[in-house]
This record gives C-alpha cells, sequence and structure tokens, in this order.
C-alpha cells in the first residue's frame, strides 16, 4: 500500500523535475490529476501548526497576522531509518538544508522575494521537499488564510484574492481538504468549513481538524464538535493540541510536543474516549492513509488520462514536422532547393506569370513621361535666361558669327536637368524589384516546407494528410533562411542599382558631351541668321534672335528627351530587371559554399516559435511516459 504514496510522490516529483507544476500553461498537467492534501482555514486558526506536527519537525514560520503569504506544496518522502533528513527547494535546486530553521528563514525570504517585504499575498508557490525517515509520504498544500478584513499596508481586495486563491486550490477534484477549525470559536464561525462546503457539499474530502482545544473556554469542551454533532463530515473529526505562541517563543520541541499532546487527551476525562483517534500523530497516519485509499481509486482515471495525453501530446509533435535534414549536404541541398525556388518564383513575377512585373512598365510608359514633362524645358529657356548664358559664354569678346559656345551652354543647362528623373526611374524600379524580392520570399516558404514535408512524409510512410495540415499558420518557417535569402536578393539588387544609375545618368552625360550635327546642318536659314556676319553687331542680343536661338535649343533639347525617353528604360531593363532575372542569388551562391555545417543548420533553423513548443512538447511527453511506466510497475507488482 505505501507503495502507493510513494508512487506519486515519484510522479510528482519528476512532475517538479520536468516543469510540470499545475500551473495554466500551454501544456497539459499531470500534477492536477494527482491528489493532493491543502491545508485551508482562517488565519491564525493553527494551520502551519497542524502541518508542522504532521511532519514532525519546527519549519514553518508561524505567528500571528498574516504569516504564510504564500502557497507552499510541501511534499515529504519518507526515507531509510537513520538516513539524515534533510530538505530541498525546487527555487534552490542541489542545495540541501539539514537545519530547519535555515528552512523556515528561507521560506520567509523566498515569500519577500514574490510579494516585497509588505503584508500582500501571491499565488506563486514555493515548492519545498522534506526527506526524513519520520515522515509518511504526503504532499501537503500550506496556504494564506482566510480573513474577514485588510490591515494596515494590503489592498481592500486582499480578502478576496486570498478566498479566490484558495478556492482555485480545493475547487480541484482530486485535492483532499483539510479544513482547520479552532475550537475555542463557533464551527458556525468556521471559514474553513464555510468555503470547503462551497466547493464540497457532500463532504466527501473534506477532514475535519479542530485545533486549540486547550484554549477553550473552562466549563466548554469539543465533545460534540469531534463526534461530529455540531457539523457532520463523511470522515470523523480529530483534534489536536498544538504548541502554544508560548511554547514556541520557549522552544518547546516537537517530541515534547506530541507528547503532551497525547498526555492531555488520554488524561483529559471528557476526551479519554476519543483518544485513540486525536493528536497529531493520528492525524498524519489517517492522512496518509485516506490519501492512499484515494490514490487507489484514482489510479485506473489517472492511467487513462495518462495514455489519452499521450496520444495527444505524440499527434501534435508530428503536426510540427521533424526537424529537417541532419547532414551538411542534405541541409545544403535543402537551402539550394528553396533558393531555387525563391529565383523562379521571382522569375515568374517579372515575366507576368505571377502579378508585380507589369508595375515596371508602368514606370516607363507613366512616371517617366511625367517626371519629364514636369522639367518645362520652354520655363528654363526664358529670355533672361538665355541672354544671361549667352553673355556669359561670350566671355570678354562677343561672339562674331554664331554662339557656339552659347548653345553648347544652353543645351547642357536643360538636358542636365533629365538627370533627375532618370534617376528617378532607376529608383522606382529599385523600389519595385525589392518588393517582389519580399512577395516570392513569402510564396517560396509556404511552398518549400511543403515540399520538404512531402519528402519527409515519402521517407516514413506515405502520410500525405500532413500536407494539409503543415500549410498553415506556423508556416512562417526558416527565419534566419529567409533573412539571409533576402538580404542577399536585396544587395544584389542594390549592386545592380548602382551600375543602372551610373549607365542611365551616363546617357545623359553623353547627350551633353556631343551634340547630333544633322540637327543644325538642317535648320532652316532664317533660322540662322543669328550666324550671319552680315547681321550688326546690334542686333545680336535683342529679343528677335534670342528667341530664335531659344526656339532652336528647345526643338533640339526636346528630341534628346524623347531619345532618353526611349533608352533610359533599355538601360534599366538592361542592368537592374534582367540583370535581376539571370544572378539574384549568384553571389549569395558562392557564399554558401563557405559555410561550415553549423552556419548551414542556423539557417535552417526554424521558428523559434515551433521549436519551443516542440521541445516543451517532447519534454511533457517525457513526463506522461514516465509516470505511465512507474503506474504500469507498480500495478504489475500488485
Ligand atoms: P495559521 O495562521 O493558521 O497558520 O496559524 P499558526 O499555525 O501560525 O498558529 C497561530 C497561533 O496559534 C500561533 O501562535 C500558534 O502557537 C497558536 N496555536 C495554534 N494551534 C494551537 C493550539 O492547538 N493550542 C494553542 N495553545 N495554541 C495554538
Ligand atoms: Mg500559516
Amino acid at each position: 500500500m505505501d507503495n502507493l504514496i510513494s508512487l506519486v510522490n515519484k510522479i510528482q516529483r519528476a512532475c517538479t523535475a520536468l516543469g510540470d507544476h499545475g500551473e495554466a500553461s500551454a501544456l497539459p498537467t499531470l500534477w492536477e490529476s494527482l491528489p493532493s492534501i491543502a491545508v485551508v482555514g482562517g488565519q491564525s486558526s493553527g494551520k502551519s501548526s497542524v502541518l508542522e506536527s504532521v511532519v514532525g519537525k519546527d519549519f514553518l514560520p508561524r505567528g500571528s497576522g498574516i504569516v504564510t503569504r504564500r502557497p507552499l506544496v510541501l511534499q515529504l518522502h519518507k526515507i531509510d531509518e537513520g538516513s539524515r533528513e534533510y530538505a530541498e527547494f525546487l527555487h534552490l535546486p542541489r542545495k540541501r538544508f539539514t537545519d530547519f530553521a535555515a528552512v523556515r528563514r528561507e521560506i520567509q525570504d523566498e515569500t519577500d522575494r514574490e510579494t516585497g517585504r509588505s503584508k500582500q499575498i501571491s499565488s506563486v508557490p514555493i515548492h519545498l521537499s522534506i526527506y526524513s525517515p519520520n515522515v509518511v509520504n504526503l504532499t501537503l498544500i500550506d496556504l494564506p488564510g482566510l480573513t474577514k478584513v485588510a490591515v494596515e499596508g494590503q489592498p481592500d481586495s486582499i480578502v478576496q484574492d486570498i478566498e479566490n486563491m484558495v478556492r482555485a486550490f480545493i475547487e480541484k477534484p482530486n485535492c483532499i481538504i483539510l479544513a482547520i477549525s479552532p475550537a475555542n470559536q463557533d464551527l458556525a464561525t468556521s471559514d474553513a468549513i464555510k468555503i470547503s462546503r462551497e466547493v464540497d457539499p457532500t463532504g466527501e474530502r473534506t477532514l475535519g481538524v479542530l485545533t486549540k482545544i486547550d484554549l477553550m473556554d473552562k466549563g466548554t469542551d469539543a465533545v460534540d464538535m469531534l463526534e461530529g454533532k455540531s457539523y457532520r463530515l463523511k470522515f470523523p473529526w480529530v483534534g489536536v493540541v498544538n504548541r502554544s505562541q508560548a511554547d514556541i517563543n520557549k522552544n518547546v520541541d516537537m517530541i515534547a510536543a506530541r507528547r503532551r499532546e497525547r498526555e492531555y487527551f488520554s488524561s483529559t476525562p471528557e476526551y479519554k474516549h476519543l483518544a485513540h483517534r486525536m493528536g497529531s500523530e493520528y492525524l498524519a497516519k489517517m492522512l496518509s492513509k485516506h490519501l492512499e485509499g484515494v490514490i487507489k481509486s484514482k489510479i485506473p482515471g489517472i492511467q487513462s488520462l495518462i495514455n489519452k495525453t499521450i496520444a495527444e501530446l505524440e499527434s501534435e509533435l508530428s503536426r510540427l514536422g521533424k526537424p529537417i535534414a541532419a547532414d551538411a549536404g542534405g541541409k545544403m541541398y535543402s537551402i539550394m532547393e528553396i533558393c531555387r525556388l525563391f529565383d523562379q518564383i521571382y522569375k515568374e513575377h517579372l515575366d507576368g506569370i505571377r502579378p508585380g512585373g507589369d508595375k515596371i512598365y508602368n514606370v516607363f510608359d507613366n512616371q517617366l513621361p511625367a517626371a519629364l514633362k514636369r522639367l518645362q524645358f520652354d520655363k528654363q529657356l526664358s529670355m533672361e535666361n538665355i541672354r544671361k548664358l549667352i553673355t556669359e559664354a561670350d566671355g570678354y569678346q562677343p561672339h562674331l558669327i554664331a554662339p557656339e559656345q552659347g548653345y553648347r551652354r544652353l543645351i547642357e543647362s536643360s538636358v542636365v536637368t533629365i538627370r533627375g528623373p532618370a534617376e528617378a526611374a532607376v529608383d522606382a524600379v529599385h523600389g519595385l524589384l525589392k518588393d517582389l524580392v519580399h512577395k516570392a520570399i513569402n510564396e517560396t516558404l509556404v511552398i518549400s516546407r511543403i515540399l520538404i514535408d512531402a519528402f519527409v512524409c515519402m521517407e516514413e510512410t506515405a502520410c500525405f494528410s500532413q500536407l494539409v495540415t503543415c500549410n498553415g499558420p506556423e508556416l512562417k518557417q526558416y527565419p534566419a533562411l529567409r533573412v539571409e535569402v533576402s538580404n542577399a536578393a536585396i544587395e544584389s539588387l542594390e549592386r545592380m542599382k548602382d551600375t543602372s544609375k551610373k549607365a542611365t545618368l551616363q546617357l545623359v552625360d553623353m547627350e551633353c558631351s556631343y551634340l547630333t550635327v544633322d540637327f543644325f546642318r538642317k535648320l532652316p536659314q532664317d533660322a540662322d541668321k543669328g550666324g550671319n556676319p552680315t547681321h550688326s553687331i546690334f542686333d545680336r542680343y535683342n529679343d528677335s534672335y534670342l528667341r530664335r536661338i531659344g526656339s532652336t535649343v528647345l526643338s533640339y533639347v526636346n528630341m534628346v528627351c524623347a531619345s532618353l525617353r526611349n533608352s533610359i528604360p533599355k538601360s534599366i531593363v538592361y542592368c537592374q530587371v534582367r540583370e535581376a532575372k539571370r544572378s539574384l542569388l549568384d553571389h549569395f551562391f558562392t557564399e554558401l559554399g563557405k559555410l561550415e555545417q553549423k552556419q548551414l543548420s542556423s539557417l535552417l533553423n526554424e521558428d523559434p516559435a515551433v521549436m519551443e513548443r516542440r521541445t516543451a512538447l517532447a519534454k511533457r511527453l517525457e513526463l506522461y511516459r514516465s509516470a505511465q511506466a512507474e503506474i504500469d510497475a507498480v500495478a504489475w507488482s500488485k
């Protein structure tokens, strides 16, 4: 029989070690399905004292006022006779406490760490294990005492907060409620009875304990209460006499206290007939026995729950898929596959199989012409400007025949402004090419995960249903590869943009460096009058002379502009679009060849959330499997 409690103890210890503390989380909890005993009652009703006498050790902070401010999960492990007893906290793994006064201090400190030195409470439990030859195997939970009003330094909500915390523990069907009521108060006012009746109306899992029997008014006794005549519970009430505050102050030890308690019940005439089922020692044995009974009745349910949960965990794990390819070759292959796919999808966007490429034509057909139009050469070639530039070009010597230098300067000053729209077109196309990288990356990763899973699936049993489930929102796979590939692609695009800008601006600059001679040869004679040597030198700077020059320059510039309007797109497509189709990832591939196995794996790392979930599931699965094995072993040995 003792097997059963140590079995549950073992499983609980495994839970603790593998991070299952029964807290609400995204994982199934085994802890919650295991029976435990929670101690409830009003503040100063004697909860901590009862716990201590059950354990037979002084280790809990006790006293008046709110002392217990966090739940304390106390696991008692019986060890071989003669072994040295010690305690261990979950938050201080591997530190063995043999001095139980230090345990008490650590409970106080750890409480303060969570709540501050205030009188606040916290529902985060402290886990303490005690290993001793003198204990019975038990898991007990000490809870803050129920109160009626908030005292100085406490928020008004504290009364309700404590009640909610206590209720959260005891409403679980696997919780055995150790309801503590002080005998020197009317049971009708007992907080313990009030709250346990709420969650366990039939009293099936409530064990009633009466404390402070020694403190009852002279002339009154607890016989009616202990015999269940005042308040009936399914199990008989147990009375205890703990140490008073004066005893504690005087350091009365546990052994002496237990002896005194025994004497009290056997020598007080009213209680003599009940003495065999009174006192802390009896309570400890009774609790242990009761717990065994409960565990025995729950084992089949726990077993089937474990089996069911194992199946669920396994199915979620397989849904998350395997971490991919373990060897360097396989990894390289996967990366290349994904890149190839990306490249292809990117091309499809440019070639019109997928959307987005048409936006580039829109730059050539609309944005560029509109920008050129906005240059307004006629405004640039205002009368003042023409006069200014012609005179400046003349220098100290006014031109004699034709203002050759003036023409050049006028043409250059207008043509050079085309650099602006040319550069803008390069940038616009670059922006579009970059957008397509992001689009193509997203599309690639969805498809590639499906491909890789299909590959993994086919290797094992052909479970193609996975193809469908894999296409879920968790497909934000391989964030590292995603970043690397898009960075590499964008870096390539940047390089292409730089080349393109150089080439395209060169087209504009070339127009400035050499003028089309034919244009001027073909000019009608009268427009060329400015060059007529017979023309009076004074006519040369009048308005009609300058206007003629202006209109010649304007039509030349317009001609150049029309031709650039056609050649700029050619340069952009040649340097950027065609190049992007040809060699977007070339540089990346070169770099890839130099990577070590470790860097390759980090490229294929998945979304950390998916990896985390997979690890957490695996750990929980391990817990359930080991619990399954433990339970099976005990079941077989019976
Ligand atoms: P808790 O707040 O419910 O945990 O109560 P404690 O265990 O801290 O006890 C509160 C005070 O009551 C302490 O000073 C104890 O010494 C005292 N006390 C508890 N039980 C008994 C008892 O059975 N007899 C006497 N005389 N004092 C007790
Ligand atoms: Mg207490």
